[in-house]
């Protein structure tokens, strides 16, 4: 509710704090359970950074996140979950990211890396860790065996299915991806968005889904949010958006998306300009200096968001 993250600028020999780039500016909204929420938008647009203040792994600058009913923070009733309980809510609450490569230690072999969180946790020994941690792996469609190996032995989509495993080590009831297909070839995506369903439908999972891929979130996301400078522009089931676009920002996203057919007419809509800086986004609608139908208020008023109807709401002047 309301979560905005600020990264202050500092400048000048006393490193004084000048600005604030909005990564992450007010947004709110609510993931079902067992749910897949797609989060998209072009990169920079505070995707990640929702995810990982919803996580707690950065401060928050304002705003709360409630999980299952619990209260993990608000910025301003200065309500935290101390340290231990915020260490048990972690078992519920996993991120796996983008590069496998770069986020799985290349000194620790396969068995240690997914077992570690069991370990660290009291939930097992090491040698009865590494044994669950085979099964892991064998539910991600790796073998067993691999538990002895190191990182640098796996493909790219061998690599992410084991920083999946690891992700599932503690049971957890909810997984934030951020991109996690964005470093795989195309056939490899195709392999491992399989078996993030596969594991959601038999491990009852729900799902935050970063993603740039419009292509990707239409097949895979039961509601997406289209966050454009770390606001949330539209937010509809994936039906209704892809249906019925209502956003001008949206709408040019989506022309941008190939189509199956190439018959299909389809009118391609360039925006002019690139995407301001979030240290300092524009007045009043923050999308009206490159919107084609920018109107004098949108110059002004920051627009609210509006449910148009079931299940798609609109932050637009239009509407
Ligand atoms: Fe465009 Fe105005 Fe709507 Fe913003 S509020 S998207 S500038 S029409
Ligand atoms: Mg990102």
């Amino acid at each position: 509710n309301n979560l905005k993250k600020y990264f202050p600028i500092c400048s000048g020999v006393f490193s004084r704090v000048t600005g604030a780039v909005k990564a992450v500016d007010d947004i709110s909204f609510t993931i079902k359970k067992g749910e897949i929420y797609g989060l998209v938008g072009e990169s920079g647009c505070g995707k990640s950074t929702t995810g990982r203040t919803i996580l707690n792994l950065l401060k928050p600058t304002y705003g709360s996140v409630v999980f299952n009913g619990k209260l993990i923070f608000d910025v301003e009733k200065k309500q935290y979950l101390d340290h231990k309980e915020m260490r048990s809510l972690r078992r519920d609450m996993q991120i796996i990211f983008q590069d496998p490569g770069t986020c799985l230690d290349p000194r620790m072999n396969v068995g240690t890396i997914v077992s570690e969180g069991l370990v660290e946790h009291g939930i097992a020994k090491r040698k009865e860790a590494i044994n669950m941690s085979r099964e892991l792996l064998e539910l991600c469609g790796l073998r067993g065996e691999c538990v002895t190996k190191y990182p640098h032995e796996f493909s790219g989509g061998q690599r992410q299915r084991i920083a999946i495993a690891r992700a599932l080590t503690l049971a957890p009831k909810f997984i934030i991806g951020d991109e996690p297909l964005a470093a795989l070839d195309v056939s490899i995506q195709a392999q491992v968005l399989t078996l993030m369903q596969d594991l959601k439908e038999n491990l009852g999972l729900t799902y935050l889904f970063i993603s740039h891929d419009l292509g990707v979130v239409k097949y895979f996301c039961d509601r997406i949010g289209v966050m454009y400078l770390g606001s949330i522009a539209e937010q509809a089931s994936s039906e209704s958006l892809f249906a019925n676009p209502l956003h001008p920002y949206t709408k040019s996203l989506l022309s941008a998306v190939p189509k199956s057919n190439p018959k299909e007419k389809k009118e391609r809509i360039i925006l002019k300009g690139d995407v301001p800086s979030p240290a300092n986004p524009p007045k009043g609608c923050k999308f009206h200096t490159r919107c084609p139908h920018a109107m004098p208020v949108c110059k002004e008023t920051v627009p609210q968001m509006k449910t148009i109807e079931t299940d798609h709401d609109v932050c637009c002047h239009l509407y």
